[in-house]
């Protein structure tokens, strides 16, 4: 884990409230992030925030955030300009991908879609591609939908992808109405050896709930909240 600066060099409005924000991190050469792992701002004094990484290169790192609007830490970090540096501390957690050859199945609401991203990446990265793969992700409605065009890319890249999007609170052609928990069925998990969630505890708490009523081990389950 290193203590160190990084850089705001790209700002991106995903959606209405969710940001897309690139950091240069010159440091990040000396220990390299695993997929699922998180940075640590460290903003003031008692004021630290956590934020999983959906991206990173040898020296970048890239962050979804949803801006709240009555929070203390997320809108200094989505207002700052490009040029802001930070202090922070990276990588950190245990979420991480398991680089095995087997099937996985990604679950996960809203910004929770960061770290479930990034471990797909990483298996892209490492050429964990031949196996099943499953992203099944909600979010409220319409306007909180983003990152359509690199879901859409990233499914290329494995011999079977499975996208399963839903959103919780209106209707939409293309989207189930529903919770991501809806599609946890016996019939649907079957196929999925490892079982990465991330998203609300309410969220995760449900998933994690109905899989081990389908009788998935505690083993094979990862999980994140927030
Ligand atoms: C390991 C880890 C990884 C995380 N990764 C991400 C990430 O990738 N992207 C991301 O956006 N956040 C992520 N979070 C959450 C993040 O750390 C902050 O908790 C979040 O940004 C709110 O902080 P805040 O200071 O703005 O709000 P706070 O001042 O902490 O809270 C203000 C009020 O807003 C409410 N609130 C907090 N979060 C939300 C929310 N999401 N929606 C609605 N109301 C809320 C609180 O209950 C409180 O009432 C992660 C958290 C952890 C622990």
């Amino acid at each position: 884990m290193l203590k160190t600066t990084f850089t705001l060099t790209s700002k991106k409005e995903l959606t209405h409230d969710v940001y897309e924000l690139i950091y240069s991190c010159p440091d990040l050469v000396r220990e390299a992030p695993k997929p699922g792992q998180y940075v640590m701002f460290q903003l003031a004094p008692g004021l630290n925030r956590s934020y999983s990484l959906s991206d990173f290169t040898h020296d970048t790192f890239t962050l979804v955030i949803k801006r709240v609007p009555e929070g203390k830490g997320s809108p200094m970090i989505c207002n700052a300009d490009v040029g802001t540096i930070f202090s922070g501390m990276i990588p950190l957690g245990h979420f991480v991908l398991r680089e095995t050859n087997v099937s996985k199945c990604f679950i996960g609401t809203g910004t929770g879609f960061a770290p479930l991203y990034c471990q797909m990446l990483g298996m892209c990265n490492k050429n964990i591609t031949d196996t099943n793969v499953a992203f099944i992700f909600g979010v409220r409605e319409e306007k909180d939908i983003f990152y359509t065009d690199e879901i859409a890319e990233i499914g290329k890249k494995f011999t079977k992808f499975d996208y399963q999007s839903y959103l919780s609170r209106s209707t939409l052609e293309g989207y189930k109405n529903g919770y991501v928990t809806d599609w946890i069925i016996r019939e649907n998990i079957s196929s999925y050896q490892e079982f990465y969630l991330c998203g609300s505890p309410a969220m995760v708490k449900s998933a994690r709930e109905k899989l081990e009523t389908f009788g998935v081990e505690s083993e094979r389950i990862f999980w994140e909240q927030f």
